[in-house]
């Protein structure tokens, strides 16, 4: 679905950009205006790490180039949600769940895409994107029975930001392709849509650009109630899902890992079967929300988030920080300088793993540890705290377990 809109540079019709209108348009939808990412011609993007200009949103607009923005900025803020649907035909769907949302107080701009199509949330304000997404999952739950209700299910859907890229200070959050600009690996420039589904026809992008900046935005109100709502249901679940299927336990046994007396060369650490908490017997069961935060939180970000005095840093295939767990900063019996002994690794088999390599630290016991046990210890809660820890915190993990399996 397209619409043939004059996207050649100087066109008249691209002329009614005002600064103003463009100024309206960044408030809207930039959350970071640095790096900003540039579609090339076979439809990948590139970062670039500068400023991204109310020229280069007017260029996108034009169609001289295809702008995609962050989805959070560096402090996990946003300003919008997209729920990206890439299945083929699934217009219908999401026209009817543009409707069913805006019954739940989020109303949403719907736009055609490539394959399926992108509905935005736009909030009236900056909110944190773990408030955002809190709400919007708790709003997809009571959607999707009324879909199906509806003869009209629901379509898998991918959500910006996204619960990995939540809450983590530095990390780069997953960029959109904005509204109204021309794909350029089919050159065609998708048009937004009215309640009914059908193109929103206007002269020019200018006029388009001010009808999508007049529909109403999603009210903090809206966003604290559904929230709430989500806290509440989750509280209600029984703590743990027994899943006898956990992935860990087709992993070879852990193999008992040698602590090493020096740091000198990481390089040569043996990659070992990381355990889970769970399996060291803190917990019967391994929880669906303990194998979604072992599968997709690095302990980087969690360092990075809640101890940042760590100052992880690349030290061959691993990163090296400070512990959190025991004060490798202080000089040794023979007065030697203290030196960083938490070790972090990605495995490509194992994913992400961890341990101290300073014999002082309890945490240089054992095997490798995952995401989830550094996130209980750096809490310092209970595993069934944790768990509803990592669930408000990771709104969708138990969701998308769910949908797994
Ligand atoms: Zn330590």
């Amino acid at each position: 679905m397209t619409t043939s809109l004059p996207d050649a540079p100087g066109a008249s019709p691209a002329d009614d950009l005002t600064p103003m209108l463009l100024a309206a348009w960044q408030k809207l939808i930039v959350n970071r205006s640095q790096p900003y990412a540039v579609q090339q011609l076979d439809g990948s993007y590139r970062w670039i790490e500068e400023l991204c200009t109310l020229d280069l949103l007017a260029a996108h607009l034009r169609g001289e180039m295809t702008l995609a923005l962050a989805s959070a900025d560096a402090q996990g803020m946003c300003k919008w949600v997209c729920l990206d649907a890439d299945t083929p035909d699934t217009l219908p769907q999401l026209v009817a769940l543009r409707g069913v949302l805006m019954k739940l107080g989020m109303p949403g701009v719907l736009e055609a895409s490539r394959r399926g199509g992108h509905l935005w949330l736009f909030f009236a304000q900056p909110l944190s994107a773990r408030e955002a997404l809190l709400a919007v999952v708790q709003a997809l739950s009571q959607a999707r029975p009324r879909l199906e209700d509806a003869g009209l299910p629901l379509a898998p859907l991918e959500v910006y930001p996204s619960t990995g890229s939540v809450g983590m200070a530095g990390t780069l959050a997953h960029a959109m392709r904005l509204p109204l600009g021309v794909h350029q690996l089919t050159r065609e420039r998708y048009p937004l849509l009215s309640a009914t589904g059908k193109p929103i026809e206007r002269p020019s992008i200018g006029l388009q650009l001010r009808w999508l900046l007049r529909q109403p935005r999603i009210r903090l109100q809206a966003v604290q109630a559904l929230g709430q709502k989500r806290l509440q249901t989750l509280a209600a679940l029984p703590p743990q899902h027994a899943r006898l299927t956990s992935p860990a336990a087709l992993w070879s046994p852990p193999a008992a890992a040698a602590a090493p007396d020096s740091l000198a060369p990481v390089d040569t650490v043996s990659p070992m079967a990381p355990t889970s908490g769970a399996a060291e017997g803190m917990i019967g069961t391994r929880s669906p929300v303990i194998r979604w935060v072992d599968a997709h939180i690095s302990p980087l970000d969690l360092l990075a988030d809640d101890a940042p005095d760590s100052e992880m840093k690349q030290a061959g295939r691993g990163y090296l920080g400070w512990c959190p767990f025991h004060d490798d900063r202080a000089p040794d019996d023979r007065g030697r300088p203290g030196r960083p002994s938490f070790y972090v690794v990605c495995d490509r088999r194992y994913g992400w793993s961890w341990r101290c390599l300073s014999t002082n630290c309890m945490q240089s016991l054992g095997p490798m540890r995952h995401a989830f046990r550094l996130f209980q210890l750096l809490q310092e809660v209970s595993p069934s705290t944790a768990i509803r820890m990592a669930l408000s915190r990771w709104p969708v993990s138990a969701d998308e377990e769910e949908a797994q399996t």
